[in-house]
């Protein structure tokens, strides 16, 4: 049995302080926070999601922001860059931006594409493409507009500890298809129209270390629980070493580390961010799943204030 992913569905990492997360990345990308949560596994910190305004799976890049942590190294293992779409004919804009706001940013052509990349207060490594693919963005927040606003991952370059095999469970179990060589980087594609488009870096990396400024993990989508269990299946028949099937509160997941060390998740696409609270509000209150409810005074006192801030 074959399976494809469509892309990626979310992207995580760890960062530092939670407002200068949320500036960086509602006040000067524009994206939405559509919701706050906190980590089920350390409830008296944030978990915090961006992603488009609709909060669709291959938009979502969501943060684990702890405060006085370790520096990370980005290094074999990770993601190491992030790639955003933008649409055609906004590369200008954007470098304007980014000028706007003080942030250094440098231009960079691979497969005939021109990148902007720049780096987040944190140290995660980011660039922006225009792409023609995949819908705009219904986003309209401070200079930002639907007809420039970020539509979602390009996708990503992920950088290994072991390429030949990340090459190889990317094609064999994730379902990606090789479509262009360039210098030390091979580049494939998913199905999908957004967030499809994952390059690999073709040399083996140090290893790098987990901490603020480096992504955690990576997840690619599934359609629905019953598609989940089939890709469960597909996984350890791939002879990786797969999780049960985790609660997620706005989807379900499992995980596995590819033998290049990097962490893939597997998550479904439903039921998504509006289903414990509404489109319209989505992002403004602190969500907690049902067993933090009883302690929610206690939790939020803890928790540090953010506000999503207009910088224009
Ligand atoms: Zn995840």
């Amino acid at each position: 049995m074959s399976k494809k992913t469509s892309g990626i569905h979310h992207i995580t990492a760890i960062v530092g302080h939670p407002q200068e997360n949320t500036d960086f990345y509602a006040g000067i990308l524009g994206l939405r926070l559509i919701k706050k949560t906190v980590n089920f596994d350390d409830p008296g910190t944030y978990h915090l999601y961006f992603g488009n305004q609709g909060g669709e799976p291959g938009t979502i890049i969501t943060f684990f922001p702890w405060i006085g942590a370790y520096q990370g190294e980005i290094g074999g293992g990770q993601v190491g860059v992030t790639t955003y779409a933008i649409p055609e004919g906004t590369f200008h804009f954007w470098q304007k931006r980014l000028e706007k706001f003080n942030i250094s940013a440098e231009t960079a052509t691979r497969f005939g594409e021109t990148f902007l990349r720049f780096k987040d207060p944190h140290g995660l490594q980011l660039e922006l493409v225009e792409r023609q693919g995949g819908k705009l963005n219904d986003r309209t927040f401070g200079d930002i507009t639907p007809e420039v606003a970020i539509k979602g991952f390009g996708g990503a370059v992920l950088y290994s500890t072991d390429f030949e095999q990340t090459n190889a469970t990317l094609v064999d179990t994730m379902g990606l298809e090789k479509v262009a060589v360039e210098g030390d980087l091979i580049r494939y594609q998913s199905t999908g129209y957004l967030a499809n488009i994952i390059d690999i870096r073709q040399t083996n990396m140090a290893r790098g270390r987990m901490g603020v400024g480096t992504v955690h993990h990576i997840a690619w989508r599934a359609n629905d629980d019953q598609d989940l269990i089939a890709w469960q299946n597909h996984v350890d028949q791939n002879g990786h070493q797969v999780t049960e099937v985790k609660d997620r509160n706005y989807f379900n997941a499992i995980y596995f580390r590819e033998p290049g060390e990097i962490l893939y998740e597997i998550a479904t696409d439903p039921p998504g961010f509006a289903h414990d609270e509404s489109y319209e509000t989505m992002g403004e209150a602190i969500k907690l799943p049902a067993q933090y409810e009883e302690q929610r005074e206690k939790l939020t006192e803890s928790l540090i204030p953010i506000e999503v801030r207009e910088l224009d």
